[in-house]
């Protein structure tokens, strides 16, 4: 499929935002990439053109049953000047897992692949050189038939915007304070809480919110049957480092799999840890932190890498971790991991590609 190119006037081209103030996902670089689904016809129309609002029919189906998926991914800027991704393809095939479960179509990975690497190629002065700052880049599919029937659409967008976003941790790599929820759940086997779809994140506001109100950066979900189970913390995977093991809940069917899970375990099993996926109950946790043997807690995920836990607060029950420090394992794999996405670093995994 051909990717046309449609280049915005050098005079509509936007200013760009003072990059040491981006936040996150306000500020949208100037190109997007889209491309249309149509049953019969399969995709086509894939373009790259300025970013502009959509026309979208009010009866779209994305817009009352929530067939609409995406991704999260990063192009740094190294010190190199050069242009990188990490592990782009790893997240393509994760949308097509997540196309598949809610009846949306596949995405042609090489098509996609390749028009990704061409939007950021030409929106690379978007890419930040301030410290931590990166290109945010977000693939996402929606059902745009018009209808009020509940069946699967058959009409499709599909879309990559780019935001240039500032660092998570401008005030430095520091541990968050987390509200252990047994109010709330977040998915459950069997149900659509290992793909990244809309819903989801709309089912689980509500919790964050009422953690934020207390004080408390994020959620950790406990398993919807048992609430005891550990499965994740806000948007990302969660570890404990306990006795000097690493032990990260298994993907059973309700925990998304990370990209940046992955990348944690490969590294520490290569560096000779234990590392185990099996199931913890927060009872476990709260148990170890007792005996002193609760070494470190953090989650991973592509927007902050790696955020160390500091605090968890279970039944009104304040827990301090590591003395509320940043470990030293949590450390090393943020810096280790930085280090491999903006090329200062071999990479032997053959995770890292330029654009
Ligand atoms: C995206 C996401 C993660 C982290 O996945 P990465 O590929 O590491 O960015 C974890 N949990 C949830 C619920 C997510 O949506």
């Amino acid at each position: 499929m051909d990717i046309r190119v449609v280049k915005s006037a050098p005079d509509l081209l936007k200013e760009k935002p003072d990059e040491n103030s981006l936040g996150f996902g306000q500020h949208m670089a100037d190109h997007m990439f889209v491309m249309l689904y149509d049953e019969s016809m399969g995709w086509h129309d894939a373009v790259i053109k300025p970013y502009e609002n959509f026309s979208l029919a009010p009866a779209a189906m994305a817009l009352h049953y929530g067939q609409a998926i995406f991704e999260g991914l990063k192009a740094y800027r190294g010190t190199d000047d050069k242009i990188y991704l990490f592990r782009p393809t790893d997240n393509l095939k994760r949308m097509n897992d997540s196309a598949a479960r809610m009846c949306m179509p596949e995405i042609p990975v090489d098509v996609v692949y390749s028009a990704m690497k061409k939007l950021v190629a030409l929106d690379k002065s978007w890419v930040p050189r301030a410290e931590g700052a990166t290109l945010y880049i977000r693939p996402t599919m929606i059902a745009s038939e018009a209808g009020l029937g509940v069946r699967p659409a058959k009409q499709y967008i599909f879309f990559i915007i780019n935001c240039p976003v500032g660092a998570y941790y401008p005030e430095g790599f520091n541990p968050v304070k987390i509200f252990v929820t047994d109010k709330y759940v977040r998915a459950v086997a069997g149900g659509v809480g290992n793909v990244k779809t809309a819903g989801n994140y709309a089912a689980s506001i509500m919790a964050a919110v009422e953690a934020q109100n207390q004080g408390y950066t994020q959620v950790l979900w406990l398993d919807a049957i048992e609430r005891k189970y550990i499965e994740e913390v806000g948007t990302m995977n969660i570890f404990f480092l306990i006795d000097d093991e690493l032990i990260t809940p298994p993907l059973t069917g309700s925990i998304l799999p990370g990209i940046t899970r992955d990348s944690v375990l490969r590294l520490t099993k290569d560096w000779g840890l234990k590392v185990s996926e099996r199931k913890i109950t927060i009872d476990d946790v709260l148990a170890a932190n007792e005996k002193g043997s609760l070494q470190e807690i953090f989650g991973t995920g592509t927007a902050a890498v790696i955020s160390p836990v500091g605090e968890l607060n279970y039944k009104g029950q304040v827990c301090t971790i590591n003395k509320g420090n940043t470990g030293a394992l949590a450390r090393k794999l943020f810096t280790e991991l930085q280090a491999i996405q903006n090329g200062h670093k071999k990479d032997p995994y053959g995770w890292v590609v330029e654009v």
